[in-house]
């Protein structure tokens, strides 16, 4: 009991003046004990859905201190009635959201989040590095500097010196590539990319925030993706980047054959520029515009069962035809390695980051 209550009081004072209930500051204090943080700091962001605190871990060891960042999601909210589209159709989560009980469908979404962003950090994509999770408590990475400012989101970041039209398309590219890593590598879409949920320092950009991504064959990933790229390309064409269709990004992303390393991405991106067909004069500039609308809204299928004539189509890719199908890439995947005859819907790529470890330490 005296324990308790002493445990109590640390839980406090580490977590300063926090408005945490006292299941989060208990899973605060075990981290503490643990040894993942050392003290909670104020509010980096507060959320509908989640805040981001700062975070330091003393290491008695070597003296130093390596700042941290905690997201804790809010486990009363109503927000996330909407996030069962993300959920539903992954294979990952089959039981799916039990929409009765708060505390697990946020523990999920925590557990999502993690499991996402393990898969990130390990490809080597600019990312917080995942540290610890209990329920709906994340610990990872700090992305700031050393003083404990975290960095701006690309939104609010300050571009300057020389050539700052040349940074900002450089910036546009090295984003193209980390999408198509992350598709091809991780195989994640990430579903909620934007200005908003990438930060910049010195040419940089790190992706975060990735509880909603899902893998490729989740019914509705390739919606996701045009979403994003759409977010993206008017982003930068804001910021005067002469932005490439979106019709050649998909494909620049989607497409397996080709490099998933810089700066042989970059390179590609270069050879998609040269060769693309650029509008001789106002009418066909519209023509083009149309297309990549039309490209925006057009209905890609995305397993056997959507293709309507698959076989027709599969022929025609095996005659070097067919090229005009937006699908031939996944097309061409799903009839080396069909992804829905494994019985359970389970993918048959190779996924070290198996349901049965999430690395996760979950006492639920
Ligand atoms: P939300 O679901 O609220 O959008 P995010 O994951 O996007 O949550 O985080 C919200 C904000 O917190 C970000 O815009 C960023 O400013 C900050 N943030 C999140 N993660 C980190 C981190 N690892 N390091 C530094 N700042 C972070
Ligand atoms: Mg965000």
């Amino acid at each position: 009991k005296q324990d308790d209550d002493k445990d109590k009081d640390k839980a406090d004072r580490a977590t300063s003046e926090q408005v945490l209930d006292q299941r989060t500051r208990m899973i605060l204090l075990q981290m503490i004990n643990r040894g993942s943080v050392s003290e909670v700091h104020g509010a980096i962001s507060t959320g509908k859905e989640a805040n981001v605190y700062g975070a330091v871990l003393h290491d008695d060891k070597s003296g130093d201190t390596i700042q941290r960042a905690i997201k804790v999601y809010k486990t009363a909210i109503l927000v996330f009635k909407d996030r069962e589209r993300y959920i539903t159709g992954e294979h990952r989560f089959k039981g799916g959201f039990d929409k009765g009980n708060n505390r697990k469908m946020v523990k999920l979404w925590a557990e999502k989040e993690y499991r996402n962003l393990r898969r990130i950090y390990a490809a080597g994509i600019p990312c917080p590095e995942p540290i610890n999770l209990k329920l709906h408590v994340l610990v990872m990475g700090f992305l700031g500097d050393r003083k404990g400012w975290a960095y701006p989101r690309l939104r609010d970041a300050t571009i300057d010196g020389d050539d700052v039209d040349q940074q900002w398309r450089n910036l546009y590219i090295q984003l193209l590539g980390l999408m198509r890593k992350m598709y091809q590598v991780c195989r994640l879409v990430h579903a909620d990319l934007s200005e908003y949920n990438i930060l910049y320092n010195k040419g940089t950009l790190y992706i975060i925030d990735v509880s909603q991504s899902v893998e490729p064959d989740h019914p509705r990933s390739l919606e996701f993706l045009r979403m994003d790229m759409k977010n993206v390309g008017d982003f930068f064409r804001r910021q005067g980047v002469d932005t490439l269709p979106d019709r050649t990004i998909f494909h620049f992303i989607t497409a397996p054959a080709g490099s998933v390393e810089e700066p042989a991405m970059a390179a590609a991106v270069e050879l998609l520029y040269e060769s693309r067909h650029t509008a001789a004069d106002e009418d066909e500039a519209a023509e083009l515009e149309v297309d990549n609308e039309v490209f925006r809204n057009q209905y890609i299928p995305q397993t056997l069962e959507q293709v309507y004539d698959m076989e027709k189509d599969a022929q025609r890719l095996g005659n070097g035809e067919g090229g005009e199908l937006v699908y031939s890439n996944l097309l061409a995947d799903q009839v080396v390695a069909p992804k829905h005859q494994h019985g359970n819907g389970e993918q048959s790529t190779s996924d070290s980051d198996s349901d049965s470890d999430s690395g996760a330490e979950l006492s639920e």
